[in-house]
């Protein structure tokens, strides 16, 4: 058999941190060809939020196909959508008290971004779009454009423009970010254009679990209304129940006027990206951005049956409850090696920890591999271990998974 190095570009990149074929997955668990178990604490990279094959999502999906169910519709009005589109109202934003027009962007990440910068420019005629150091948006060359990765950024070739990156939360010890951004604001017509948006995650997934604190997404709230300025909360990683509620945002009782949602939404793995827009910011024409992937109809069956998991507060409260464990067991790997002067990162089942010496990360992470966990690195220097279990995980594999980590540590220190 030919080796993925043979056969792909050079950019692929899982497969060489992950030197196996994986062929079987179920719940928190995956398998290679060699029969091998893995525990998962990366669950795709946040897409696997309801675990691998849900029962009933499998069952859903397969009588949809074997009832000759349409697959692929562009947007085309089909029952699976109609019952996405109400369901999502129902279950998700009427409770919240949300008003959100829904929109399909494409299948991605980056198409719900792209179309949130999109419908920013458009709302308020402003060309540029405040971003965050470290933020990660996606790879397309608008929402790589606010993106603060030097790494990705030169895939693009040549420099990125309309975006203007300012601190994160806590970036800089003792900085009050806010006060700089809002010098900033004030400043504009003097040669620093006015935004047309705010983009950021609540916390931060690919730019090392750096969480915002609840009063930091208030000030920001805050100074996007008063200076007329959209503000869009990517959720594609951090949403989805990730950090302990539906929205990552819930806690701060803010209201974005775009929300970005992505990965989980499409139940167990199925392309599929969600755009909320304000109604009063719904200004598209008809057809004025469309993508043949908008209706997966399969990603809308298993979308709306997870959806069932947040009918009640019961999964809320298991998953903040997983919480506690996780970050009682990150403490407890801090307090056990003080060599790796372990930081705490992160909110909710989205966890890691800070370890300072040059490429300990990797190599734990690699470590553990070797022994059956799948656990990914984050951060612009690789330099946070990230605990991504699928929400589904049980305290057994949380426990079972942290054994496996703390092994891996002790020999890597040793
Ligand atoms: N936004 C955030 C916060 C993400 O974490 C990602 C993916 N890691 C994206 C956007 C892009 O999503 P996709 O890879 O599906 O295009």
């Amino acid at each position: 058999m030919k080796t993925f190095e043979e056969l792909e570009s050079a950019v692929r990149s899982y497969s060489r941190g992950w030197p196996t074929v994986f062929n079987k997955a179920k719940g928190y668990k995956l398998w290679d060809t060699d029969g091998k178990e893995y525990i998962d604490f990366f669950a795709g990279a946040g897409t696997m939020n309801y675990g691998h094959n849900d029962d009933t999502m499998q069952q859903k999906v397969i009588e949809y196909i074997q009832n000759d169910g349409i697959i692929h519709s562009l947007d085309m009005g089909t029952t699976p959508r109609k019952e996405f589109l109400e369901n999502f109202k129902e279950i998700i934003l009427t409770p919240r008290k949300l008003d959100y027009k829904i929109m399909f962007p494409g299948p991605t990440g980056t198409n719900t971004v792209e179309s949130a910068l999109k419908i920013a420019r458009k709302v308020t005629g402003r060309e540029t779009v405040i971003s965050f150091t470290n933020a990660f948006h996606g790879m397309t060359i608008g929402s790589l454009s606010v993106t603060g990765n030097s790494f990705k950024r030169h895939g693009a070739g040549v420099p990125l423009h309309h975006s203007v990156s300012m601190p994160f939360d806590n970036y800089v010890e003792n900085h009050d970010s806010i006060a700089y951004l809002e010098r900033f604001l004030e400043d504009s017509g003097s040669g620093v254009a006015l935004p047309a948006a705010i983009i950021l995650e609540t916390v931060q997934g690919e730019g090392g679990i750096n969480a915002a604190r609840i009063e930091w997404l208030q000030k920001i709230e805050e100074l996007c209304k008063r200076w007329d300025i959209l503000l869009i909360v990517d959720d594609v990683q951090a949403g989805n129940g990730r950090t302990g509620t539906f929205f990552s945002f819930e806690p701060a009782g803010i209201e974005p006027d775009v929300v970005c949602l992505s990965k989980s939404i499409g139940g167990f793995g199925l392309p599929m990206a969600i755009t909320l827009i304000k109604p009063e910011h719904d200004k598209w024409g008809p057809g004025e951005h469309n993508g043949t992937f908008r209706g997966n109809n399969l990603a809308f069956i298993a979308a709306t049956e997870a959806l069932s998991y947040w009918k009640n507060n019961d999964f809320e409260k298991e998953v903040q409850e997983k919480a506690e464990i996780l970050k009682t067991a990150v403490s407890t790997i801090i307090e056990k090696y003080p060599e790796l002067n372990g930081e705490a990162r992160g909110r909710g089942l989205m966890q890691g920890i800070a370890v300072e010496e040059e490429g300990l990360a990797t190599e734990i992470c690699a470590e553990a591999f070797q022994r059956g966990l799948i656990v990914e690195t984050s951060g612009p220097k690789d330099e946070v271990v990230k605990f991504l279990p699928p929400l589904i995980i049980d305290k057994v594999g949380l426990e079972k998974g942290f054994q496996l980590l703390d092994d891996s540590i002790n020999y890597v220190l040793n």
